[in-house]
C-alpha cells in the first residue's frame, strides 16, 4: 500500500465559522467569553499510538489534541503543527511560547524537499561582543537569566505565520483558534507545572505580572486545579487579527518593549533585572530565514537537520558520518556505545569550535558534514580506551589524512534544559519536525504585564566570553542569533520519510536525538524502545551525563566517567511505516509522560 499523497493540500478547505461553533470559540472577531464547558477535553497521555489519517507527538495531551483536531478537519502537517505548538504556548509556558524562538523543519510530500524555518531570537541591534562580560568578566549567569537583557526579539509567531503561508492550507487564526480556548479555558495542572513553578517560585515572585498568573494568591497552583490565561487569550486574538505584526508594531509591542527596556519588578524586590537593549526597530526588523537543511546519508538513510545557526544538524550529522564508518551493529551493545559516546563528543569539541550564526561568522558546513573529515575524526576512536577530555577540535579544512589533534579548550556548557518538541504527520504524506523554545524553563521569569506570556532569556546562549582561545564563534554580536542545539530531524529512507524527532534539554538535544536515531538504526530497538531507553549524555565535558538506568559499568572499564542525573532529554516522534501506518512515539515516563495520537487508530 502506498502512503504517498496525491497533493499536500486538503481536499476540502476548512469552514473557520462552522469550526468556530463547534468549538463554541472567542478567537478573532467574537468577544464574549465562551462558558467554560464549551472548551475542549483532555485526552488521556498514550506514549504509542498506532494507525492512519495523521500522527501528532508532543509533550502534553492538549497541544497533541489540538494538532489531531485540526488533522481530523483536513488540515494539514504545518497546520497541525501550528496549532499544537500555539496550546503549548499556553499549558507548557515556561518551555516554549510567543515570547520565544524555534527551528522548523519540513518535509512537503509533494515535491520530496526538506525546508526548514530559522525563527530563532535575536540580538538587538546594540549589543556588542562583551555586552555580558563589559569589564571583562562575565556577570554572574543567574543575574544574565533573570534580566531584560537576555531577552532576544522573539521569533516564534513570525515562524508560525511563514510556515502556513508556505506550506499551509489554513489561516493563523484557525490555526491558533483551539489553543485560545484553551488559553481562555484553562488547562489542568499536573505534577511536571506545578513543580517547574516551583522551582521558579522565588523569582516569579518578583515581578508581580508572572506571580498573579502563575503564583495564585502567592501560592503554587494546585494540583489539579484549573490555569486560565485571558491575558494570553486576548494576545492570541490581537496575533489572530494582525498576524506578526502584533509582536512587532502597537501595543503588545510596546508592552514587550516597555518590559525588557525596565524589568517590572514587584516594589521593594532587591533583585537586579537588567534592563534590555531591545527597540522598537529590532522588533520591526524581525526575519523568519528559510535556510538549507542539513543533510547526511547514514546506512543508507537521509538524515536531514537543522543548520546554524543551530548547531544541531551539524553536530548530529557530524557524530552519525563518524559513526558510519565503524560496523556499530556487530559489535556489541557496549562497544556500539562507546563509540556512540567518542563520536559525541568528538562532534562537540567542532561544534565549539566552528559552530555561531552563519551570518556572522564563517560555519565550515559543507566539510564539518564531510565523509573526508568525519574519516578523520573517527582516527581518533580506540576501541580499547576513552579520548582523554577535552578533545581538541579537528580541521574542516578540505584536506584529510591521519589522525590530527589539535590544542583542546575545555567545554563551556550552560544552556538551560527546557524547551519543547513536537512532530507532526499527515495523511498525505507531509512531516513535521518542529523544537521551540524560551531557553531556560520560565524563560527570563519576565510575563508581559497585561500579555499573559513570559520573555525568553535565549540570549545567554551565547557565550559570555571568548571560550575558544580568540576564535569563538558564538560571542554576541548586532542582529546575531546565538547558536542553539535544537535538532529537529527527518530520516527519508528510499526518499520517502521514515523517521521524524526531536527533544528539549539544551545541549542534551543533540545527544537525546544522536541515541535515538543509533538505538533504532543500529542497535534495531522498536521506536518505543529506542525512546524508552536509558540515556547518555557526551559532550566534550569532563564527564558524561547518565540517566540511572544507564548501564555503565563495561563502559567506565575503557575509560568513561560518569555523573547521574535524573533525566535526559523528551523525545517526540513519528515513524512512518512501510504499511502505510504511523506510529506516534511520546515518552512514557520523563517530564511525567507526554501524548501520541493519531487521527485512525482503527482497530489497534
Ligand atoms: N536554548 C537552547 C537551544 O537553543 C534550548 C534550551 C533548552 O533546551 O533548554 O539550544
Amino acid at each position: 500500500m502506498s502512503r504517498l499523497p496525491l497533493s499536500t493540500r486538503p481536499a476540502r478547505s476548512l469552514r473557520p465559522c462552522a469550526a468556530v461553533l463547534a468549538l463554541g470559540l472567542t478567537a478573532g472577531l467574537l468577544t464574549a467569553a465562551p462558558p467554560v464547558e464549551a472548551g475542549p477535553r483532555t485526552p488521556p497521555k498514550v506514549a504509542v499510538a498506532e494507525g492512519t489519517g495523521g500522527a501528532v507527538s508532543t509533550v502534553d495531551p492538549d497541544a497533541t489534541a489540538a494538532g489531531i483536531e485540526m488533522l481530523r478537519r483536513g488540515g494539514n502537517a504545518v497546520d497541525a503543527a501550528v496549532a499544537a505548538a500555539a496550546t503549548l504556548g499556553v499549558t507548557e509556558p515556561y518551555s516554549a511560547g510567543i515570547g520565544g524562538g524555534g527551528f522548523l523543519v519540513h518535509y512537503e510530500a509533494a515535491t520530496g524537499e526538506v525546508h526548514t524555518l530559522d525563527g530563532r531570537e535575536t540580538a538587538p541591534a546594540a549589543m556588542r561582543a562583551d555586552t555580558f562580560a563589559p569589564d571583562g568578566q562575565p556577570i554572574p549567569f543567574a543575574e544574565a537569566v533573570t534580566s531584560g537583557l537576555s531577552v532576544g526579539v522573539p521569533g516564534t509567531v513570525a515562524t508560525w505565520e511563514t510556515a502556513l503561508e508556505r506550506w499551509g492550507s489554513v489561516s493563523l487564526r484557525r490555526a491558533m483558534t483551539r489553543a485560545t480556548v484553551v488559553a481562555s479555558r484553562g488547562f489542568v495542572v499536573d505534577e511536571t507545572f506545578r513543580s517547574q513553578t516551583e522551582s521558579n517560585a522565588a523569582r516569579f515572585a518578583d515581578f508581580p505580572a508572572t506571580a498573579e498568573l502563575y503564583l495564585p494568591d502567592g501560592e503554587l497552583p494546585r494540583m489539579g486545579s484549573r490555569l486560565r490565561n485571558p491575558d494570553l487569550a486576548a494576545t492570541y486574538r490581537a496575533i489572530a487579527r494582525d498576524g506578526s505584526d502584533a509582536l512587532r508594531e502597537g501595543p503588545v509591542a510596546a508592552d514587550l518593549l516597555a518590559a525588557v527596556q525596565d524589568p517590572p519588578l514587584a516594589e521593594g524586590s532587591t533583585r537586579v533585572a537588567r534592563p534590555g537593549l531591545l527597540t522598537a526597530a529590532d522588533l520591526a526588523a524581525y526575519e523568519v530565514v528559510e535556510r538549507a537543511p542539513t543533510s547526511v546519508g547514514y546506512r543508507g538513510l537521509e538524515v536531514y537537520g537543522m543548520a546554524p545557526p543551530s548547531s544541531g544538524g551539524t553536530t548530529v550529522g557530524e557524530a552519525l558520518n563518524v559513526l558510519e564508518q565503524f560496523d556499530l551493529a556487530g559489535m556489541g551493545t557496549t562497544q556500539a556505545l562507546h563509540h556512540y559516546l567518542e563520536a559525541s563528543g568528538i562532534a562537540f569539541a567542532d561544534r565549539g569550535r566552528y559552530v555561531g550564526d552563519p551570518a556572522a561568522v564563517d560555519v565550515p558546513v559543507g566539510e564539518l558534514l564531510s565523509d573526508g573529515f568525519a574519516a578523520e575524526r573517527a582516527c581518533l576512536i580506540d576501541p580499547g580506551s576513552t579520548l582523554p577530555r577535552p578533545i581538541a577540535p579537528g580541521s574542516p579544512d578540505g584536506v584529510y589524512a591521519g589522525c590530527p589533534s589539535g590544542t583542546a579548550v575545555p567545554e563551556d556548557d550552560h544552556e538551560g534544559l527546557s524547551t519543547t518538541h513536537l512532530t507532526t504527520a499527515d495523511r498525505w504524506g507531509n512531516v513535521v519536525s518542529y523544537t521551540l523554545t524560551i531557553e531556560q524553563t520560565g524563560g527570563s521569569g519576565i510575563v508581559v504585564p497585561d500579555r499573559g506570556f513570559l520573555l525568553n532569556n535565549e540570549l545567554t546562549d551565547f557565550s559570555f566570553t571568548d571560550t575558544q582561545g580568540g576564535d569563538d564563534p558564538n560571542l554576541p554580536g548586532p542582529g546575531k542569533r546565538p547558536r542553539s542545539s535544537m535538532a529537529p530531524t527527518i530520516v527519508l529512507r528510499d526518499g520517502e520519510p521514515w523517521l521524524a524527532l526531536g527533544s528539549p534539554g539544551g545541549a542534551t538535544i543533540i545527544t537525546t536525538v544522536l541515541q535515538t536515531l543509533v538505538n533504532r538504526v543500529d542497535l534495531d530497538l522498536t521506536l518505543p524502545e529506542a525512546v524508552a531507553a536509558p540515556r547518555a549524555s557526551e559532550r566534550n565535558g569532563a564527564s558524561t551525563q547518565v540517566e540511572p538506568g544507564f548501564a555503565t559499568q563495561d563502559l567506565a572499564g575503557l575509560g568513561h566517567s560518569f555523573t547521574t542525573t535524573a533525566e535526559i532529554g523528551a523525545v517526540a516522534a513519528v515513524e512512518l511505516r512501510p504499511d502505510g501506518t504511523l506510529q506516534a512515539v511520546a515518552e512514557p515516563v520523563r517530564r511525567g509522560g507526554g501524548s501520541a495520537m493519531v487521527v485512525d487508530p482503527g482497530d489497534g
